[in-house]
């Protein structure tokens, strides 16, 4: 399971930012040559540090830093190597899963690239090497998150030009790959009428199979147990020339082989300097599982690897989510490479220990608090390498395995702090300097932000969600409060979140220097939940998503509250809307209150009052307001998908060939590292 950052993932941005020509009406070179090039943003940070090296179509290309690198050992430095390089081994498995002509395409572009010496600064140039960056984003051809084709935006003709100039060839097949608007249109089709595996385009079935055809084969190799193997997680599925059905297992003496050896080589070596023995024992299951393709190995590599809890790295790497199979049954591959956080690990640590304090001083009911209070376990880790279906669209949590008997033994859920940074500080500047009411909250959100964001999730998670019990004989909220009860669970942890970071306490702990950490953090959530957040919905629709839902349930509600006071005054200027906090300790006050309604909503499971609560102040949205926020976040440009460049580690050796180093870098520029990639990480034939 992944979590993902929705909010740039809306389509009508596409809508409102897409001025390329309609597919099928593709400009003549002439008039390309004189259509301008698109602007390309960046955003750095007052340490010249870029976030966001470029935009091109509807994408925008940002960098994240991995600063506990250098708090490892020069041995746990070289495990992380390793597997990053395992992880970047397997790349091209990918591109082959989503569609069998992807590989023969993007290898093509490559070689154009690579080798054209003719005018690369037109916009026909422009648009092929756009097309290229679009399919190294999306790991082919089809949006990664649309699934729709993405169509080239300059003509037949320039491109058979420049693929003749630098002597790539291509079939008429993989030219209607290409063109044709019709021909493999949907990477992952979910309508049935049009037939779940016809339908789609990736390439985990042979085209002349149907969804029934492979349903029922494998209900035939069913075996009954309660331990059930994850049948066709990581195989292609043919007709054999018999007419009947097989599987094309994916290991290292089957299809990927050339991949799969190139993966196991650098586990090999991962394993000789893994932290400890149990990490290095699921390793070598991990190692086993590419060797022989056999699903029960995989089940034992994953029961060694939710045990192995100890150390201070971690990763992801095999056939694992099976978002890209509209049955459910194939692993896309992919590889995360994660060093713990160690301050946020530090933060939560101490608040962990507190966790009895915050109990005892909540402003909930006595008989509502527990007695004995323990915090929430979380884990936050910064990434130091992505591949496969996690990369260049990463998500922001990852929480696995996915097998649920497996799950009954142990999972890990992670948080992806460094990539959530990232994302703050390339989306910061703009959203946040157009929606501040004044000067002095902007430089605050500039320096005390960041902080403030990582302390109220760590609270949210270790004290929120611990926080609290039910009144004896009450039913599990998801009993009594229904379809509401995750709102109303988000919005309590948000608001216990809210409530401690203005408290004295946080300083006293050491975790933050001032309660100007608390201000920044109050005047971006209003911003957000009374403003900001509503970008992400289209004109005329309503709140659905839970985390927005109790964003604005709690910012309506302390701003209604508040009124008689003025604690949070709505301010019209140069016909712009601003909501600004006048008395911050008045605010918490409010919080206070709502925590504790939110807490008896819970404890007593009052499903009318948490439904009036959700109904009333999460759902509806200010029509107004809602057209004002689109209208001037339209103005910003902000690209509404995101993907990532990932750092480079750099062994240094000494004479004998002796890692005695290893360096971060961070290249700048998509192109150049997907060129290298392409250089360096591909092991797989065109066809496979
Ligand atoms: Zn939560």
């Amino acid at each position: 399971m992944r979590l993902f950052l929705a909010l740039f993932a809306m389509l009508f941005f596409l809508a409102c930012e897409n001025s390329t020509p309609k597919p099928g009406t593709p400009p003549t070179t002439t008039e390309t040559k004189e259509a301008k090039i698109p602007e390309s943003k960046t955003v750095s940070d007052e340490n010249g540090f870029v976030w966001q090296t470029e935009t091109f179509a509807d994408l925008g290309i940002l960098r994240y830093q991995v600063p506990d690198f250098e708090k490892l050992t020069l041995k746990q430095k070289e495990y992380v190597y390793y597997l990053t390089q395992a992880g970047l081994a397997g790349r091209d498995i990918i591109y082959d899963q989503n569609y069998r002509h992807n590989l023969t395409i993007r290898r093509g572009l490559e070689k154009m690239i690579e080798n054209y010496k003719g005018d690369k600064s037109s916009r026909a140039y422009y648009d092929l090497e756009t097309y290229a960056k679009r399919i190294w984003f999306a790991n082919g051809i089809h949006h990664h998150y649309s699934m729709d084709k993405m169509l080239p935006d300059f003509s037949k003709e320039y491109f058979m030009e420049v693929a003749k100039a630098t002597s790539v060839n291509f079939s008429d097949e993989v030219m209607n790959a290409i063109f044709d608007p019709n021909y493999d249109n949907k990477k992952v089709n979910l309508d049935e009428s049009k037939g779940l595996v016809k339908g789609s385009a990736t390439n985990f079935y042979a085209p002349d199979l149907s969804e029934k055809e492979v349903r029922d084969y494998y209900e035939s190799i069913k075996v009954k147990t309660d331990k059930p193997v994850w049948y066709g997680l990581n195989s292609k599925v043919v007709k054999g020339d018999d007419g009947k059905i097989m599987e094309k297992v994916w290991h290292s003496n089957g299809m990927y082989g050339s991949a799969i050896k190139e993966i196991m080589a650098w586990l090999e070596k991962a394993a000789g300097v893994a932290e400890n023995e149990k990490q290095a024992k699921a390793l070598r299951l991990l190692i086993d599982y590419y060797k022989t393709g056999d699903l029960k190995t995989w089940d034992a590599y994953n029961i060694a690897w939710v045990e192995a809890t100890d150390g201070d790295i971690d990763y992801i790497n095999g056939f694992i989510e099976v978002y890209n199979d509209p049955l459910g049954y194939k692993g896309s591959y992919e590889s995360i490479v994660e060093i713990k956080d160690f301050e946020a690990s530090k933060q939560m640590k101490v608040m962990a220990d507190n966790a009895q304090w915050f109990e005892d001083n909540s402003t909930i009911a006595d008989e509502h608090k527990k007695k004995k209070v323990v915090g929430i376990s979380y884990k936050v880790v910064s990434v130091a390498g992505e591949s496969g279906d996690a990369a260049p669209a990463t998500p922001i949590g990852v929480n696995l395995p996915n097998s649920d008997w497996i799950r009954e033994i142990g999972s890990k859920s992670v948080s992806l702090g460094n990539i959530i940074s990232a994302y703050d500080e390339a989306s910061g500047p703009g959203m946040l300097s157009e929606f501040a009411h004044d000067k002095e909250e902007v430089e605050r959100i500039k320096k005390h932000g960041g902080l403030g964001d990582k302390l109220s999730t760590a609270l949210h998670e270790v004290i929120g969600h611990a926080s609290g019990k039910l009144n004896p004989g009450i039913g599990t909220p998801k009993e009594t409060l229904k379809s509401y009860a995750s709102t109303l669970e988000e919005a309590r942890a948000d608001i216990v979140a809210l409530y401690y970071i203005m408290d004295q306490k946080m300083v006293d702990m050491g975790l933050m220097e001032s309660l100007d950490v608390a201000k920044a953090e109050y005047d971006g959530y209003i911003a957000n939940g009374m403003m900001k957040q509503l970008r992400r919905i289209e004109l005329g629709k309503v709140i659905e998503e839970s985390h927005m839902r109790n964003r604005q349930l709690i910012s309506k509600w302390v701003f209604e509250k508040g009124k008689k006071d003025n604690v949070i005054e709505k301010v019209t200027r140069d016909g712009k809307t601003y909501f600004n906090i006048t008395d911050y300790n008045k605010l918490r006050t409010l919080f206070g209150e709502l925590l504790k309604e939110l807490q008896r909503i819970k404890s007593e499971g009052d499903y009318e009052a948490g439904k009036a609560l959700v109904e009333n102040y999460g759902v509806q949205v200010d029509a107004a307001i809602h057209k004002e926020v689109l209208d001037r976040s339209e103005k910003l440009k902000l690209p509404p998908y995101k993907g990532f460049i990932n750092p480079r580690l750099v062994p240094e050796t000494d004479a004998d060939g002796k890692i005695t180093n290893i360096k971060v870098t961070y290249p700048d520029n998509f192109k150049e590292q997907m060129m290298y990639y392409a250089k360096n990480f591909s092991f797989l034939p065109n066809e496979n």
